[in-house]
């Protein structure tokens, strides 16, 4: 039996998608064979591949002198693939500091080129994100990173920061969540198994003109323009991850689109923080400014109950509530895929827990 997940990746499909691939797993269409056992050049698999991007462009409203790509690699891949694409010009990069995910990819990119971190919440245990308008942005660096929704600490930057230099934004655990300005960044990436669909497909959605400032010199599976000229092709795709994200993006508009889930995201992340602000047994400490609508982190005051909430959250049907390692604690995550009565389930068992141990 299904139950409710709130694991943060891979994570959470409509079971409407999981329904519609089961029926088609044997064969698809007429084509005597599964999706995953054809060729990704067929006329078959071209159109499976050419609608899912037509209907991301739709559902993002991503303009013109935009490509989709559709990789491998995850966004740990994007870490050292943007600089070495982005990082030679004028040899420096400005990064922003604010979790787990963007401290990884700072790592990454120092190896490649010379990074500035221009604003950090590592002080304060990242309980919040340093904003835009701080941001001492370097006249010399060649794009500025960051994160919008920090995946680990449930830390967010809500609105695109008006900067005028190329940003690049790791959006793996919020793209698809609400709709998305997108002509404010030059590139845009995202690893699938959060709101798009199964693990293996990494989206970068950039600016082509951006695109063409890209090293030259670099190996063709590293450049952006390479992959795009290829309509990502340039090897064997993730075929059934691509095929999956494409029935993703058609159930995201037969719901209504980004509108429909900006308004149900919230509506679920503000009813469990309320609840949690209210409790005197669990608590967030999270900057009210930079609550992650995603991922919703939680403590209980005494975590000596932590595994005893955990077991008997398991037994009652809720899934992979556990923090993660770094930080500890409970984390939900209530993407797109997890319905506004999963977090009213989840709220009436913590009371019933907090009832038994408060
Ligand atoms: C999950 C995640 C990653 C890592 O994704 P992989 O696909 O495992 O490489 C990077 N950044 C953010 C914000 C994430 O949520």
């Amino acid at each position: 039996m299904r139950k409710w997940n709130f694991c943060a990746g891979p994570a959470i499909i409509s079971e409407a998608v999981l329904e519609e691939v089961k029926s088609e797993l044997l064969e698809f269409k007429q084509v005597g064979a599964s999706i995953m056992e054809i060729s990704h050049r067929s006329k078959t698999f071209m159109e499976v591949a050419e609608q899912a991007k037509n209907d991301l462009i739709d559902i993002l409203k991503i303009p013109k002198n935009y490509d989709v790509l559709f990789l491998q690699g995850g966004a740990t891949h994007q870490f050292s693939m943007v600089p070495y694409n982005f990082g030679h010009n004028n040899g420096q990069a400005d990064y922003i500091l604010s979790g787990t995910w963007s401290k990884k990819a700072i790592a990454e990119a120092s190896k490649i080129t010379k990074v500035n971190t221009i604003a950090s919440s590592e002080a304060k245990n990242f309980s919040y994100a340093p904003d835009p308008k701080d941001w001492r942005v370097n006249q010399n660096s060649a794009y500025v990173h960051y994160c919008p929704n920090e995946t680990i600490q449930g830390v967010a930057i809500h609105e695109p920061p008006d900067i005028n230099k190329p940003i690049i934004s790791d959006a793996s655990s919020v793209i698809l969540s609400e709709p998305l300005e997108v002509n404010k960044f030059s590139l845009i990436y995202a690893g699938a198994q959060k709101n798009i669909g199964p693990a293996g497909l990494t989206i970068v959605i950039i600016d082509r003109d951006f695109m063409e400032l890209g090293n030259q010199q670099i190996p063709n599976i590293l450049k952006y323009s390479e992959h795009s000229r290829s309509n990502s092709m340039l090897n064997t795709p993730p075929t059934f991850a691509w095929y999956m994200a494409g029935k993703v993006f058609k159930w995201i508009k037969q719901c209504g689109g980004l509108e429909y889930f900006r308004e149900q995201n919230h509506l679920k992340a503000s009813k469990l923080y309320e609840f949690v602000d209210k409790s005197s047994f669990y608590l967030n400490n999270i900057d009210i400014k930079n609550r992650s609508i995603m991922n919703v982190t939680f403590f209980l005051k005494n975590d000596e109950l932590d595994s005893a909430f955990l077991q008997e959250a398991e037994q009652n049907g809720f899934l992979n509530l556990k923090g993660h390692r770094s930080v500890g604690g409970m984390r939900a995550s209530i993407y797109n895929a997890l319905p506004l009565e999963g977090v009213e389930e989840l709220i009436k068992f913590m009371t019933y827990f907090e009832s038994n141990n408060g």
